[in-house]
């Protein structure tokens, strides 16, 4: 099956171009792009013609909890200690693997719907996430929370995910210990070793707020970057969320290792964490985006958050210059399948690379007119100018409609009875 997406704008997010964005045909073959070029005159399926209309890599939201949509916005001040053991682990205790199956629906169909191709999840009643992922067709890259409680036997289920689901090309799986302050030494350096062994990345919430960094430093005695040495961290691909608090001292440590951090500004800024430094930490690591979940995040538009990673940084300088559209676009594009290990499959538009593309309407009067385009999108796109969302080649939405076989109507019922059942 060949397609052809005609004639629009074309952000590559291709370093190699010269141009950031041009007037382009792209060829897909089943999941594959095998052709950019210009007036493309061979043999097609199908065509979508997106004349006056944008291209772009589908986003990568590189930090999320997608079974976590049924606590949209439940955060209203609460400190992130009251907010996850008075609000959100009690419940959480309490749900079952269905429950977290329609809440991860829900997060996937935001996901399509806001033009975003992959997540980087950490959550638990994973055999409910991993279905709604598989039904909803998105990628991911999934860690089955590990934590002390229980600690062998969530390592033995992540084992039997990791078995069962290895030859899917949309599910990939790290190895994802909650945080310092609920895993040991001795079990996180089981975790580093288990995510060496598989060869497959090691995603940990670190550094999110400052009680976090002094309890880590009480109980380590060290510097952060010596304590993520000390239980080995630092050999494998790591995936830092949050990191809001990291010294030039720490990141001079960090700077040859393969580490990521992944910023999440409006969830650090609804749990009064702070603003990380992002533009002092991108000379040293590898920067990109996230949501977390919608309990702190509000939602997984990743356009709204960009364009708040954009203005924060601009604030906390003082300066409109420390910071530029393209280069937050880059974080939510090729940075993040930098930082999950997928940049040689997705993240841009190259030939070879699998189609995983959005189109966005800009002649909504809401967005008009376009004069600067990259600025224009990170800070104005709302979902509604995502108007396709193709992953791996298969067009997931189209001109807004989804092309899923889920009832939306019947999700929204499943997951009230949830919040019926579970919060009230
Ligand atoms: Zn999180």
């Amino acid at each position: 099956m060949i397609k052809v997406i005609k004639n629009g704008t074309v952000i590559t997010m291709d370093e190699k171009r010269n141009k950031k964005y041009e007037n382009l045909d792209i060829v897909i073959k089943d999941d594959t792009i095998i052709d950019i070029c210009n007036n493309y005159n061979g043999e097609y399926d199908l065509v979508i013609d997106a004349t006056g209309k944008i291209v772009m890599p589908g986003l990568i939201n590189s930090h999320t909890h997608l079974g976590m949509s049924i606590f949209r916005a439940t955060n209203d001040n609460l400190n992130l200690n009251d907010w996850l053991t008075k609000k959100i682990w009690p419940i959480e205790d309490n749900l079952t693997d269905s429950d977290v199956y329609y809440s991860t629906l829900l997060s996937c169909i935001e996901m399509i719907k806001t033009g975003t191709v992959m997540a980087n999840d950490m959550y638990f009643n994973s055999d409910g996430c991993i279905k709604a992922i598989k039904e909803a067709k998105v990628r991911c890259l999934f860690g089955h929370c590990l934590m002390d409680k229980d600690g062998d036997e969530r390592i033995e289920k992540l084992k039997s995910l990791y078995e069962a689901n290895k030859d899917n090309e949309l599910i990939k799986f790290s190895v994802a210990p909650h945080a310092f302050y609920t895993c040991s030494k001795d079990y996180l350096k089981k975790c580093s070793d288990l995510a060496l062994n598989l060869d497959i990345p090691l995603h940990i919430h670190f550094a999110e707020n400052l009680d976090e960094v002094r309890g880590i430093e009480k109980d380590y005695k060290k510097d952060l970057a010596s304590v993520l040495e000390e239980v080995g961290l630092l050999r494998n691909k790591l995936i830092l969320a949050h990191a809001t608090f990291i010294t030039e001292e720490d990141l001079l440590k960090l700077k040859d290792k393969d580490v990521s951090f992944v910023h999440n500004p409006v969830s650090n800024l609804n749990l009064g964490c702070g603003i990380a430094n992002i533009s002092k930490y991108r000379n040293y690591v590898n920067i990109c985006l996230g949501t977390d979940g919608q309990g702190s995040g509000n939602n997984m538009n990743l356009f709204y958050h960009m364009s708040l990673v954009d203005l924060l940084q601009k604030g906390l300088y003082k300066n409109p210059t420390i910071s530029s559209s393209y280069e937050t676009l880059k974080m939510a594009t090729i940075n993040g399948a930098k930082a999950l290990g997928v940049s040689d499959i997705i993240g841009s538009i190259e030939i070879g690379k699998k189609a995983d593309i959005i189109i966005l309407d800009m002649n909504d009067i809401l967005v008009y007119p376009t004069v600067d385009l990259i600025t224009n999108i990170v800070h104005n796109v709302s979902p509604n100018n995502v108007l396709t969302t193709i992953i791996n080649g298969e067009i997931l939405m189209q001109d807004n409609k989804l092309n899923l076989d889920i009832d939306i109507e019947k999700l929204k019922q499943q997951i009230n009875l949830i919040i019926n059942r579970a919060m009230k």
